[in-house]
C-alpha cells in the first residue's frame, strides 16, 4: 500500500465487536482482572492499569509505526518526554554528541538536565561529517541528528552519519519532526529511533502536545517502553484520538504544505529587503543536492533574515495578519516566529550567534491557507519595514 492509503488503513481497528469507524476512546484508569494476576489481553496486550497500557495509545502507537515503516511504536506525552525516555537510557559517564543547529527544548534538556547526571553532551556542525568523526569518543552513546534542522533548515547525510556512528556502536536517533515520514524515513537510512514531536505535523492541527519513538529493534523498544511506563510519561487517550484523527491526512497535508513554502520562497528570494532566505528547495542552499536525494519534498519550514535590525525584524514578525506570531510549526495555520527571543530564546546568545542564528533571523511554518494569501501578507509587513541603505 501507498503512502496515504496506510495512513488511513494502515493500523486495523481491534474494536472488532461494535465496528466502529473510528477507534474508540478507552477513557478509563484501569481494567478488571479475570482473576488475580490474570489481566484481560486486548490487541496482544495485557490490560491492567492505563499507564502501562490503554488502546487507545497501542492504536496509536501501532498508526505510527505503519507511517515510519517501523516493527514499534511508543506514544508519548509530548516530543520532549520522547527525548527525556531516550536519554534515559543513559549512565553517568555516557557520551552524547547532538546536531549544533539542535531544538531548544533538547538543547536545554541535555545542558541542563541531564549533563548533571553526569551525561556528557558535545554538539557538532553535522552538514560537515568531518566534524562527527572528530567529536565520536569511546564513551559516545548516542548521535542525535535532526535534518532539516531548526531554525537554520540544514541538511544532514543521515545515511553516512549512521554509518560513521555505527562504526563506533553508538545508537542514531534522528528527530524527523520536520520532515515528517512523507519526506523522509530515517529508520531506512540507518536510524535506530526516530522521534516526532507528533505536536507538529503529523497532528497537524494545532491542539495537541505529543510525541512518539519509532524503532525496529525488539529489545529496545522494551527498554524505552520500560523506561515509559516507570517514568509515566504517557499521553491521555483523549490526546491519542486526536493524533490518531490528525493523522490520517498526513499524506495530502504535506503536498500542500510543501507547495505552498516553495511559492514562498520563491517570492522571498527574490526580494529586495530579504538579505538570505534558508529553504532547501532552493538550488542556493548548501544542502539541495543532498536534500533532493534524502527527501521526497523539501518540507514548509523555511527562515530568512531581513535587511534590518532586531528591532525592525520583531516588529514586521509582529505585523503580519494571517501568520499567528507563536512558537510551534506543522499546523494548519501559518506561524511566524523570531527564534532569538521566541524558540531559541534558552540558547545562550553568544553561542546562538555563534551557530548563526542571526538576531534578525525569522522563521516560518507554512500553513494550509491559499499561497496568494499568505504571499500578500509578507508583502504588507515587508512594505512597512525601511528600505535598507543601498537598496534603490
Ligand atoms: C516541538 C519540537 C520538539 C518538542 O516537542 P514538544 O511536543 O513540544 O514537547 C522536539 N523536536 C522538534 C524538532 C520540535 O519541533
Amino acid at each position: 500500500m501507498r503512502f496515504q492509503t496506510r495512513a488511513i488503513h494502515g493500523a486495523k481497528s481491534a474494536d472488532e465487536q461494535a465496528k466502529a469507524l473510528t477507534f474508540p476512546i478507552y477513557q478509563t484508569s484501569t481494567f478488571g482482572q479475570q482473576e488475580a494476576g490474570s489481566p484481560t489481553v486486548f490487541d496482544g496486550r495485557d490490560l491492567s492499569y492505563a499507564r502501562s497500557e490503554n488502546p487507545t495509545r497501542t492504536q496509536l502507537e501501532n498508526a505510527l509505526a505503519v507511517l515510519e515503516d517501523a516493527k514499534y511504536g511508543l506514544a508519548f506525552a509530548s516530543g520532549l518526554a520522547a527525548v527525556a525516555t531516550v536519554l534515559n537510557t543513559l549512565k553517568s559517564g555516557d557520551h552524547v554528541i547532538a546536531c549544533q543547529d539542535l531544538y531548544g527544548g533538547t538543547y536545554r534538556m541535555l545542558t541542563k538536565v541531564f549533563q548533571k547526571f553526569g551525561i556528557e553532551v558535545s554538539f557538532a556542525d553535522t552538514t560537515d561529517l568531518a566534524n562527527l568523526e572528530k567529536a565520536l569518543k569511546p564513551n559516545t552513546k548516542i548521535v542525535w541528528l535532526e535534518s532539516p534542522s531548526n531554525p537554520l533548515i540544514k541538511i544532514t547525510d543521515l545515511e553516512a552519519a549512521a554509518k560513521l556512528a555505527k562504526r563506533r556502536n553508538a545508537l542514531v536517533v534522528v528527530d524527523n519532526t520536520f520532515a515528517t515520514p512523507v519526506l523522509q524515513q530515517p529508520l531506512k537510512l540507518g536510524a535506530d529511533i526516530v522521534l516526532h514531536s507528533t505536536t507538529k505535523y503529523i497532528n497537524g492541527h494545532g491542539d495537541v502536545i505529543a510525541g512518539a519513538l519509532l524503532t525496529n529493534h525488539k529489545a529496545l523498544w522494551d527498554q524505552l517502553k520500560f523506561i515509559q511506563n516507570a517514568t509515566g510519561v504517557i499521553p491521555g487517550p483523549q490526546d491519542c484520538f486526536l493524533v490518531l484523527r490528525g493523522l490520517k491526512t498526513l499524506g495530502i497535508r504535506m503536498d500542500r504544505h510543501c507547495a505552498n513554502a516553495r511559492k514562498i520562497s520563491w517570492h522571498l528570494a527574490k526580494h529586495p529587503k530579504v538579505a538570505k532566505v534558508f529553504y532547501p528547495g532552493l538550488s542556493t542552499h548548501p544542502g539541495h543536492e543532498l536534500a533532493r536525494k534524502q527527501m521526497k519534498d523539501f518540507g514548509a519550514m523555511l527562515s530568512f533574515e531581513l535587511k534590518a535590525d532586531v528591532e525592525t525584524s520583531k516588529e514586521f514578525a509582529g505585523a503580519l495578519k494571517i501568520f499567528t506570531l507563536a512558537e510551534s510549526l506543522g499546523a494548519v495555520k501559518s506561524l511566524i516566529c523570531h527564534p532569538p527571543t521566541m524558540t531559541h530564546a534558552s540558547v545562550e546568545p553568544d553561542v546562538r550567534r555563534q551557530n548563526g542564528i542571526a538576531d534578525g533571523l525569522i522563521r516560518i511554518s507554512v500553513g494550509l491557507e491559499d499561497v496568494e494569501d499568505l504571499i500578500e501578507d509578507l508583502e504588507q509587513a515587508l512594505a512597512k519595514v525601511p528600505v535598507p541603505a543601498g537598496v534603490a
